[in-house]
């Protein structure tokens, strides 16, 4: 008899992913509670009276942005990745509100070459300043080297761990970079879907709790390190700006920001796929998770997706098994992953071994296996091994 993978019946986790089991029904944890968390995923239901709060005081700094301009040299920094969402933010904020902000890139080293091509195509038809801080990518990449060498975890996926430390840095040098220009609002384009950590506004509190890393203090970084983050001088004198995500109050639609940077020939038809945008660490991290757990964060959104949804569930659910075993083998974003591994000292099989060492301590390395083979052989054979339910 061919084993099977189990999904749930109602969204498309596997039996056995990370923290997630299957009931007698065949629902996983997520769609059988729907209070359900853990630490890899929960769901963020933001209620309707908090958001019109958020969208209320959005209009209040507009307000005081465009009263006030002129008055600055910049109304706001816009964080500026080459991505559709911060370019049609820069859209926004420019031509809609007609505010001066700074465009602000913060290079992590792992930026992607289509994201490049974008930023120039976007800054020959938008009239704005920009600045591309490259200083900092020694910084990332020690930040990269250390979460793979020594993520030691069984219950949290390493992609996750590593996308928030990355993001704190970069919003750390976007926010230096507003107080020494003394620019009091920086804005990022996260897209309403993106609400795991922050909602509309990061807080002054977070920002001063979480964006200093007990990290720093290993041996492994330096004063060159730390200089990107927040100093003591700053965080005491009270005129850190404040950090806003517009696209979490103001409308936003998928098609409608494709359509708005293409037809403005800001990007590329095509271009503006998040695969093809988006930073090859995760691409690097995924490949670790994969093979380490068995999954991959992106099911968890998919799934909440599918939830939503429950028409695209096939569509998920196909997606899912034909990108696992090209995720599996490092088949999926081979060159990206390589140069990420070579870049912080080590190759794919060194990365693989230290994998393995790490699963051989998992009291769940069983059906971790067990699934990592059943993913891995969909391709190599024409026998439909994951039925669909
Ligand atoms: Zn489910």
């Amino acid at each position: 008899m061919i084993e099977q993978i189990k999904f749930c019946c109602n969204c498309i986790l596997p039996d056995g992913f990370l923290g997630i089991h299957l009931n007698s029904e065949g629902l996983c944890s997520f769609c059988n509670d729907p209070k359900y968390e853990n630490i890899n995923y929960s769901r963020k239901i933001i209620s309707l009276e908090r958001r019109m709060k958020a969208l209320q005081d959005w209009n209040l700094v507009v307000e005081d942005m465009q009263m006030n301009h002129g008055r600055r040299e910049y109304d706001c920094i816009l964080g500026y990745s080459g991505g559709k969402d911060s370019t049609a933010l820069l859209h926004h904020i420019i031509n809609e509100l007609e505010l001066t902000p700074l465009a602000v890139t913060s290079d992590t080293g792992f930026m992607t070459n289509i994201s490049k091509d974008n930023m120039k195509d976007t800054l020959q038809q938008i009239q704005v300043d920009h600045v591309l801080i490259e200083e900092a990518i020694p910084t990332f990449t020690k930040l990269y080297k250390y979460h793979f060498f020594n993520h030691n975890s069984n219950e949290t996926f390493l992609a996750r761990y590593i996308c928030d430390y990355c993001s704190d840095l970069i919003h750390s040098i976007l926010v230096k970079e507003a107080i020494k220009r003394k620019i009091p609002y920086v804005l990022f384009g996260y897209s309403p879907d993106q609400t795991f950590r922050y909602f509309y506004e990061m807080s002054q509190e977070q920002i001063m709790k979480e964006w200093k890393p007990e990290l720093l203090e290993s041996p492994f970084f330096d004063e060159n390190d730390s200089k990107w983050y927040l100093n003591d001088e700053e965080l005491e004198a009270e005129t850190i700006p404040r950090v806003l995500l517009p696209y979490h109050v103001i409308p936003y639609r998928e098609q409608d920001i494709i359509d708005l940077v293409e037809s403005q020939n800001y990007i590329k038809k095509g271009h503006s796929d998040p695969l093809l945008t988006n930073c090859n660490v995760v691409h690097a991290a995924t490949f670790y998770d994969f093979n380490r757990y068995g999954g991959i964060l992106y099911a968890c959104q998919y799934a909440e997706l599918v939830r939503q949804n429950p028409e695209s569930r096939k569509k998920w659910l196909r997606t899912l098994k034909m990108s696992a075993p090209l995720i599996l083998e490092n088949k999926f974003k081979t060159k990206e992953v390589n140069a990420l591994f070579n870049q912080i000292g080590t190759t794919q099989e060194d990365m693989l071994k230290h994998i393995h060492e790490q699963l051989d301590q998992d009291p769940n390395q069983e059906s971790i296996k067990r699934n990592v083979e059943m993913f891995r052989k969909k391709k190599r054979t024409n026998q439909e091994i994951l039925v669909v339910h």
